[in-house]
């Protein structure tokens, strides 16, 4: 598993954003740390500017994470409840008779 990578940019965002793996966890010192779909709507320019620039990630920040697990064991962080990240994979051999 990768070791979660903290993010400095919006421009960065946008990156991991296209290549559309893994998964962003935003960390907030009020209601902990969740863990959103890269492509989910939850993540925007005015949310990650406010966050990151303007307050200066001093209630929390923005990371990019390989898997669910690395989000859990690194953050603690929960799924979030409007995006619903995937929390196991279902292989095609679960469904054969
Ligand atoms: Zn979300």
């Amino acid at each position: 598993m990768a070791d979660p990578k903290e993010i400095q940019n919006f421009d960065e965002l946008r990156k991991l954003r296209l290549a559309d793996e893994g998964y962003f966890v935003i960390t907030d010192t009020v209601r902990g740390a969740i863990i959103h779909k890269v492509n989910s709507k939850c993540i925007t320019a005015d949310k990650f500017n406010l966050k990151v620039s303007i307050n200066g990630r001093k209630q929390g920040s923005y990371f990019w994470v390989d898997s669910i697990p690395t989000a859990a064991r690194e953050f603690g962080a929960k799924r979030c409840q409007v995006c619903k990240p995937e929390l196991t994979l279902v292989f095609p051999s679960t469904f054969e008779t």
